[in-house]
Order: structure tokens, then sequence, then C-alpha cells
């Protein structure tokens, strides 16, 4: 007997394992798996999250008009060019549902953020990983990747696990580098962290050339993770094709309306950034003063390196036990590293005690 299967390429795709959020034992663990806010969302999100409480029986705007007016405000774009998602997660499964399909293939960087090649693989498109260097996205790698049946490029900008970005001259050395058929999509989840002269989102190239898609999200900085919010900027052909595929109502009305406070609270997005930029520097140092490998980071996050595999195990487990919970990023091909998210001033202070007190039970 025949039983109903699944379309090609569904049950080949990798589960995403999600960091940790919960420690056996531990009532107030130090959680630095997800790369989420520190300091929590805007006060002026929350407010406008519960002031839509009574109003739960209507359907959402499906349009999220008055979000997109007010992402485009403040970042000075066209909001007809913008389309707002459930988490950004959403718009790479939208923009690979539009552009590959089986036969075709996804080029990402081999150590790149884990849902362009998952997504791929379920939309029985093909993964084509291009080797990095120095945990760095390699420009060459990816333009040698690029085939015939090549349909999207993926870059995170900062890159998560690893933390290193590219700059605005290797961005468009890569656009440039592609077919003009082949769409490249900038994730920059990261840029509201990044304080370089040399680095931009990438909204520039979306309005330079005609193939380049700029992801963003609430779940980062504007510390909105769980009510899955993020948006994308492109042509107005691509919204389009985007928005043909989403499901109508596909972002919550909590979500419009805590995103739409969020965005407008700049003073929360700078001392976010302030504490950040502070912390990160901390335990960069500090961590490498414990004579432990850390890899240059522009996001919210670092990754540590212990040498091997075995030897990263037994640093998480100790962490574990002392109430900190770091990312482990083996699906990433990075066994030997964890990744830690900046967190509170006490976090960050846990963290490296925590690494301190790892090093003396060798
Ligand atoms: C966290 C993250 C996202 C996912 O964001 P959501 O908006 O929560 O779906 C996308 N890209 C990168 C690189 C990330 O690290």
């Amino acid at each position: 007997m025949m039983r109903p299967t699944p379309k090609p390429g569904v049950m080949d795709a990798p589960l995403y394992v999600p960091g940790d959020h919960k420690l056996e034992g531990i009532d107030e663990p130090a959680i630095l798996s997800a790369n989420e806010n520190p300091l929590g969302p805007s006060a002026e999100a929350v407010g406008a999250f519960r002031d839509g409480a009574e109003k739960l029986h209507r359907y959402p705007d499906g349009g999220a008009n008055e979000l997109r007016r007010a992402i485009g405000e403040v970042n000075g774009l066209d909001p007809n060019r913008i389309i707002c998602g459930a988490g950004s997660d959403e718009l790479i499964t939208l923009l690979i549902r539009a552009y590959a399909g089986v036969g075709d293939e996804v080029v990402y960087s081999k150590h790149g953020f884990a849902m362009y090649r998952i997504t791929a693989i379920t939309t029985g498109a093909t993964p084509v990983a291009a080797p990095e260097k120095n945990l760095t996205t390699d420009v060459d790698a990816i333009l040698a990747a690029v085939g015939p049946q090549t349909k999207l490029v993926f870059i995170a900008n900062p890159n998560n696990p690893t933390g290193t970005y590219l700059d605005d001259s290797e961005v468009r050395r890569l656009i440039e580098g592609l077919p003009s058929h082949v769409l490249c999509v900038l994730d920059a989840a990261y840029a509201e962290y990044v304080s370089r002269n040399d680095y931009s989102a990438g909204a520039g190239f979306v309005d330079d050339y005609d193939n380049v898609v700029m992801l963003r999200t609430f779940s980062k900085i504007y510390g909105l993770a769980a009510l899955r919010l993020g948006w994308g900027y492109a042509r107005a052909e691509v919204i389009d094709a985007m928005n043909r595929l989403r499901s109508p109502f596909n972002v919550s009305s909590a979500a419009q309306a805590a995103g739409i406070a969020a965005i407008r609270d700049t003073a929360h997005v700078a001392e976010s950034v302030r504490h950040n930029d502070e912390w990160l520097v901390w335990l960069t140092e500090t961590i490498r003063g414990l004579g432990l490998e850390v890899n240059p980071s522009v996001g919210n996050f670092i990754l540590v390196g212990f040498g091997d595999a075995d030897r990263c195990k037994r640093a998480n487990a100790f962490l574990e036990s002392q109430g900190v919970i770091a990312r482990g990023v083996g699906g990433y091909d990075l066994p030997e590293y964890l990744r830690l998210t900046v967190g509170t001033e006490k976090e960050c202070h846990m963290s490296v005690d925590a690494l301190k007190g790892f090093l003396a039970t060798e």
C-alpha cells in the first residue's frame, strides 16, 4: 500500500535546534544561547502589546500598513518596497519558495546562518556551501560556488554564529560578480549593533542593484523575539512575489503594534547599543586574557574556541553547572566553539567566572 509521502526534500532537512532556555535544577540561569537583547524589549513596545489585549477578536491588518510606514520613516525607505514577516525566518522561506525549486541551487557561506540550508532542502532545492577563510564569508569562494542552477545567494552580515562581517566594498564586489538573475539576500539581523564606518546593512545596495534583498529583524536589538517579527526591503517585483506566497495575516496585531512602538523608541535602541559596545569589548578581552580564542565579533555575541570538540563539550557542561547557557554550534561545523550572547553586566561576569572555573578544572 502506498502511503502519503511529503514532497522531495521535506523529510531530508535537519531540524533547526534552537538555543536552550532552561537548565534542570537552576532557577535563574544566564540565558546566553539565542542572542536576545539582555535589556529586554522597549517599555513602549510592551505598552502597545498590552493595549491590544481587548481587540483580540479582530484580524490583524494583513498589509501591516502602519508598521511598514513606521519602518520606512525611521529608515528613510519607501514602505511600498517593505514586506513584514513572522520573523525574518518566514521571509527567508518566502524568498526560497519564490525563486528556487527542485534542481535549483541556493548558495550560502559554510558557517552561515542555518536556516538558509534547512529551508533550501525543504523546498527541494540543493544547498551549496562555499568555504570560508578565517571564519569569515569569502566573496571569491561564494562567486566560485555560483553555477548555472544558482538562484539565490544568502549572506548573513554580520554572520551568526561567527560574528564577522563583510565591509561595503566586499559586498559590492560580491553583487557585481553575480549574474544579474541571481538574487543576493543580505540578512542584516544584527545591523543595529555594528558600529563600523565601512559597514552598511544593505538598503543602498537594494537601491543600486535590481537583484538585492535586505532582511532585518525585531528579534535581536528590539527584544521582540517572542512576537516573531521581521522585515525585508527589495525592489517592488521581489516584494510582489513574496506577498503572493505569504499567508494573508502572517504578522499578528500584537507584533505589529509592538513593532511600531519599538522602532520609534530610538532611545532604547541607543541604550542597547551602548551596553553592547561596552560588554562586547569587555568579554572579548577578558576571555582572551584567560588564554581562550575569541573570534572578533561586531554583533551581540561572541564565539569562544576551545581547540577541540571534546574540550568544548566539557566546557559547555561546566558552564551549565554554573548556570550559564551557551550555544553549541556543532550544527554549524564548529564543534570546538561555543557561542555566548553579550548578556547583562551580571551575566557577563557569570560567563567569565564560569570559564575561569572550567580552566581551573583542567
Ligand atoms: C536570529 C537570526 C535571524 C532570525 O530572526 P527571526 O526574525 O527571529 O526569524 C535571521 N538571521 C540571522 C543571521 C539571525 O541570527
